[in-house]
């Protein structure tokens, strides 16, 4: 694990530490501020040495290490983080995160009416094990990284992906609906159409097959889920390379 400082990170740790020695040395002439009026000019001076050296001497090393070490856990924490929602192959969420960022945002959207309305894909890649079983497993790892690409590639700022099963990605398009959604849906499957796999010689073509379900009312996850799937279900029945949706009904 990389444990990077930014110029910012850099900026908090020197500046805490400035600030917090400042506050020390403060703090040691109020404290003896109260004996001053009893004190001679070479006293006065040597106190005055004694409450700046002390506390530069002392506070700034270990506010410094402080600092530093406290700034390195919040970024060991932050990696980790990401570490445990990413999904490793395709550097998209991975089920579990996928599915809590979807929960938080129909909770939310239960609680304000304007929000409530939005789109779930599910996009399956068709016929994967064969292309696992005609160019092998590393190359079937190469063209679920094109899919995951491709996807995040066509969604806006706000969009949710991730990897939900082997070959099988999650969508949640955020106020969206059935038209826009399918026009999405669609601008995916042609887009993964049109992508250069294997890149050698040997061509193939992939193709997704897409679920989708739109809501413009109260829904969770499951819900979205199994209409979607359903809807997926049925693309792949009808041939394969194609969108059915579904809007929940009210
Ligand atoms: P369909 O069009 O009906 O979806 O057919 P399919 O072959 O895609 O579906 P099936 O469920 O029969 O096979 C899925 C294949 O996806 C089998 C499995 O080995 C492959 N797969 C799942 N995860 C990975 C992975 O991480 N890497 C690779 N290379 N293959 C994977
Ligand atoms: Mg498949
Ligand atoms: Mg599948």
């Amino acid at each position: 694990m990389k444990l990077d400082f930014s110029a910012a990170g850099w900026a908090k740790v020197i500046a805490g530490t400035v600030f917090g020695t400042a506050f020390c040395i403060a703090m040691a002439f109020f404290v003896d501020s109260f004996n001053f009026h009893s004190m001679t000019d070479s006293q006065f001076r040597y106190s005055l040495m004694v409450n700046t050296l002390l506390p530069t001497g002392l506070a700034a090393p270990l506010l410094f290490l402080l600092l530093y070490k406290m700034r390195q856990l919040a970024i060991a924490h932050h990696e980790i983080s990401i570490i445990a929602s990413t999904d490793s192959l395709t550097a998209v969420l991975n089920r579990g995160a996928f599915k809590m960022l979807v929960d938080a945002y129909l909770q939310q959207a239960m609680r304000q009416p304007a929000q409530n309305a939005g789109a779930f894909l599910v996009i399956d890649a068709d016929h994967f094990k064969s292309i696992n079983d005609r160019f092998g497993h590393q190359k079937g790892d190469v063209a679920l990284k094109i899919i995951a690409q491709t996807i995040q590639g066509s969604l806006r700022q706000g969009d949710i992906v991730g990897r939900i099963g082997g070959e099988e990605f999650g969508v949640f398009l955020p106020k969206t609906g059935l038209e826009q959604a399918l026009h999405v849906a669609e601008r995916i499957r042609m887009q993964i159409g049109e992508v250069e796999f294997p890149p050698d010689t040997m061509s193939h073509s992939l193709s997704v097959s897409v679920g989708g379900a739109a809501f413009g009312r109260n829904a969770d996850y499951d819900d979205l889920f199994r209409v979607a799937d359903k809807c997926l279900y049925s693309a792949k029945a009808g041939g394969r390379n194609q969108v059915i949706f579904e809007r929940l009904v009210a």
